[in-house]
């Protein structure tokens, strides 16, 4: 009785999880507009791999800008050591928003973590026929 408490309240988690997450990206969604908004050039927000087995690949999306060098066209990363281009009347409120769109991300990819690591639990437990009756569910 008492695993099949743990399982609710694991279940109870990740819902809670899953409905933060949508909060999150609606969210997110607010704020890249507001930074688009910011720009006096499109921006392009582009979803990024970071090359390492890291389980919560593609990153992002993160703010570009495309710039011509060159006589070629280039993704410009609009983030740490960005210096405004010419065009910007508020850099520092571009920056400032910046900012805090990079806070968002990083919570979000702490919530998917935990969410991930909430669903396998409940995938072994039901892997190990717990949901029947059989076998004892480890604590997460
Ligand atoms: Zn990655």
């Amino acid at each position: 009785m008492e695993e099949l408490v743990a399982k609710t309240e694991l279940e109870r988690e990740a819902a809670r999880l899953e409905r933060e997450l949508q909060d999150l990206e609606a969210l997110l969604a607010e704020e890249r507009e507001r930074l688009s908004a910011l720009s006096p050039m499109p921006v392009y927000w582009r979803q990024v791999r970071c090359g390492k087995a890291c389980g919560g690949c593609p990153h992002g999306p993160y703010p570009y800008l495309k710039v011509k060098r060159d006589g070629r066209w280039r993704w410009q990363y609009l983030g740490k050591g960005w210096q405004p281009p010419e065009g910007f009347a508020r850099p520092r409120a571009f920056r400032k928003a910046l900012a805090l769109y990079h806070a968002l991300l990083k919570r979000k990819e702490e919530l998917l973590e935990r969410l991930e690591r909430a669903k396998e639990v409940l995938r072994g437990w039901e892997a190990r026929g717990f949901i029947w009756g059989v076998g004892a569910p480890e604590r997460p």
